[in-house]
Order: C-alpha cells, then structure tokens, then sequence
C-alpha cells in the first residue's frame, strides 16, 4: 500500500510529467545519436578560416591523389537527418570545374551553387542567406577559372539567346591587354571573381552584417584546368 502511494506521488512530480512531455519524437536533433555522428575524418570546423584551412588541405590532398571523403554511403548515413556544411562554393557552370571532387569534400560539406561566370544575382544571394543564416555556413567562396567560356563570351559579345544577358553581366570586369588575348582572359577572370564578391556585399545586408561580425569570411578562388590547382584570391 505504501509502495503504490510512493509510485503515485512520484508518477505526479514535476521532474518525473516533465520527462513524460518530452517525447522521442520531439527531442532536440542534436541529442539523437544519428544527428551525433561526424563524418570519416572530419575536421573541427568552428570558424571561417577553420574551413578555409580545411578546403586547402583538400585541395591539396586532391592533388596528391589522397582523398578521403570518398565513402559516400558513409556520409549519406552521417547527413540523413540534417546538414551543415561549412563552405558555400559559388562557382562556375564548367564540367572541369566540380567543387565537392577538387576540394575532396564528399556529401554533406559544401553548399555549391554554379552558374556560367560564377555571377550572382537574386536567387544566388537568397541561397547564399539561406547557407549562412539558416545553416550556419561559415565560409563563401567565389571560385573562377582559367580558359572560362564565360568570360570569353563577354569579351567576344557573344549573342545566343538568354547567355546575351548572361555575358553581359561579366562586361563590367574586362580589364587587361587587348593584345594579349590570353592574358586578358585569366585576367578579367580574376577581375570577375574579385566583382562578383563587391556585388554579393553590396545586394546582401545580411551577409554583409554577419562579415563584419567575423561570422562569416568571402573569399576568391581560381582553379587551374590544366593543374587542378586552386589559388586563393587575395
Ligand atoms: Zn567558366
């Protein structure tokens, strides 16, 4: 009889219909252990120059042939419920250009959002606020690249359809000698990188803000077809 009073004031205690409201269901993602799990080797990110470190060092191992993001079942187990992905990579349309292989970043790392010259406009920006304000993205990263179809597009006035209007958002970053082709092509290139990252700041208070709290770093990038070699822009 003592027994079955104790049970009842017990079952009635604060602590004890507290833990009752809080179905498995409804828990935190965080506390479930499939949301715990880290991906294979995955580094410490916590800040912008964290994932800049880490997108070096991928880079680097991609050229070394010593890739390690390779176990997608893996990472499709570890990403299932949730993603976090530390880097937003803006990047041009080029089959030569795939961000996830170069920076050996598998599934789960990088937002990547392409399009022919790596320009942004309205729908990339709101990509980019939905990376770094609803995901915790720490890093952007504008990445160009040399021998850019793009980017000849523009300096030739290339005309076809919807890429007239495409190109001609490139026009605004020709720069170099009309007398060295080549030279102005990698040139306006980087030019266009270096504009497109002037442009996100200047159409993006909310990334802006979160810059100039250190929450989030924008940088340039310029991969090297012919290496697989990316430099970062200073
Ligand atoms: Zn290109």
């Amino acid at each position: 009889m003592k027994i079955t009073r104790f049970l009842v004031l017990a079952l009635m205690t604060p602590l004890f219909l507290a833990s009752c409201g809080q179905k498995e269901a409804e828990k935190p993602l965080a506390e479930t252990p499939a949301a715990k799990a880290e991906p294979v080797m995955a580094p410490i990110i916590n800040t912008p120059d964290d994932a800049l470190a880490e997108l070096k060092n991928g880079n680097q191992r991609f050229l070394n042939a010593a890739l390690i993001n390779t176990e997608y079942k893996t990472q499709i187990e570890n990403t299932k419920l949730d993603q976090k992905p530390h880097t937003l990579i803006l990047s041009c349309l080029d089959s030569r250009v795939p961000p996830e292989i170069i920076f050996d970043q598998g599934i789960g790392n990088l937002f990547v959002a392409r399009v022919a010259g790596n320009i942004e406009d309205q729908n990339i920006l709101g990509s980019m606020e939905f990376a770094t304000k609803v995901k915790g993205t720490k890093l952007i990263v504008v990445m160009g690249h040399n021998k850019c179809g793009a980017v000849k597009g523009a300096l030739d006035n290339a005309e076809l359809g919807n890429l007239t209007q495409l190109v001609n958002q490139i026009k605004p970053a020709i720069t170099g000698d009309k007398n060295n082709p080549d030279a102005m092509l990698d040139e306006t290139a980087k030019n266009n990188v270096k504009m497109t990252i002037a442009d996100i700041l200047k159409d993006s208070p909310a990334i802006t803000e979160l810059v100039n709290e250190n929450k989030v770093k924008i940088v340039g990038a310029y991969y090297e077809l012919t290496t697989g070699q990316v430099t970062f822009l200073d």
